[in-house]
């Protein structure tokens, strides 16, 4: 039994790295979470892991970037489940940021990325935030990132600025109907992803500009997550979280 017992919870992404992490939270505060993933022998693992914890997941294949595959997330949950009360908006894709300029991008990557990171979030949330406003509640959660604040532009920095935008403009528009809509922008997690596009010898030059002088891992998000689903939140709405060991904003 958990916080969320009876709750269905969508995590987008969660095959792997952070998007797994708040999956196995939320499973384990007792939600039943669909693990969406474009990658299905991802999820499935994902899924794997949280039922031999005694959890409760189900895999479910869908590109959020695809407006009918996230039209079809939600009317498989209206089938299955009848409800979603959580959604997590954290699939995303990139490459490394500073060589992410936009002098020379090309503009079918510029879109891919838009269309993941960003079309992605406004799709699936038209597709389940319809069924927690029949139940009057709901927590979305938006994975942006604090390359947001970075200043360094480019598809990926761009898309996680525009997710603030999306993170507001769908909090004044749900919260009528008792829907929460925040977001995570965290600093630098080590994951599959970023193993690839941080050189090792950087590693502890990154560190050390954080004043909390650790390695983000994605258990050290899941707090912020919490709170946010939290039945106690149901007044913030239409913010971001800065979890980065506190690198950004600091002079
Ligand atoms: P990751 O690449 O390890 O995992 C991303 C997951 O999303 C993968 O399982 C992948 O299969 C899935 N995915 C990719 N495209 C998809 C699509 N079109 N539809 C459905 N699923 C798709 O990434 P991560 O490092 O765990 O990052 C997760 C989120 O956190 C992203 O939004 C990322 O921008 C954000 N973030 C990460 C960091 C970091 O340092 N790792 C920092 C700030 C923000």
């Amino acid at each position: 039994t958990g916080p969320h017992e009876g709750r269905i919870a969508v995590v987008t992404g969660a095959g792997r790295g952070i998007g797994r992490e708040y999956a196995a939270a939320l499973a384990a505060d007792g939600a039943t979470v669909v693990v969406a993933d474009l990658d299905e022998g991802l999820a499935d693992e994902t899924v794997k892991l949280i039922t031999a914890d005694g959890g409760r997941a189900v895999a479910r294949r869908v590109d959020v970037g695809d407006p009918r595959s996230a039209a079809d997330l939600g009317t498989w949950l209206r089938g299955e489940f009848g409800a979603a009360h959580i959604l997590v908006n954290n699939a995303a894709i990139y490459h490394s940021m500073r060589n992410d300029t936009q002098m020379d991008v090309d503009i079918d990557y510029w879109r891919r990325v838009f269309a993941v990171n960003l079309d992605g979030a406004l799709l699936v949330t038209q597709a389940v935030a319809p069924l927690m406003a029949e139940a009057g509640w709901g927590r979305i959660v938006n994975q942006a990132s604090t390359g947001a604040y970075s200043g360094l532009g480019g598809a990926y920095c761009v898309s996680k600025l525009a997710i603030i935008g999306l993170t507001q403009g769908f909090a004044r528009e749900l919260g009528p109907h008792g829907i929460t809509v925040n977001a995570i922008a965290p600093g630098l997690i080590y994951t599959e992803a970023t193993m690839v596009t941080v050189p090792p010898e950087s590693r502890a030059a990154l560190t050390a500009a954080q004043a909390v002088k650790k390695e983000g891992q994605p258990a050290d998000l899941v707090a912020a997550l919490r709170f946010f689903c939290g039945e106690d939140s149901g007044w913030v709405s239409g913010q971001v979280t800065v979890v980065d060991g506190f690198k950004t904003l600091r002079i």
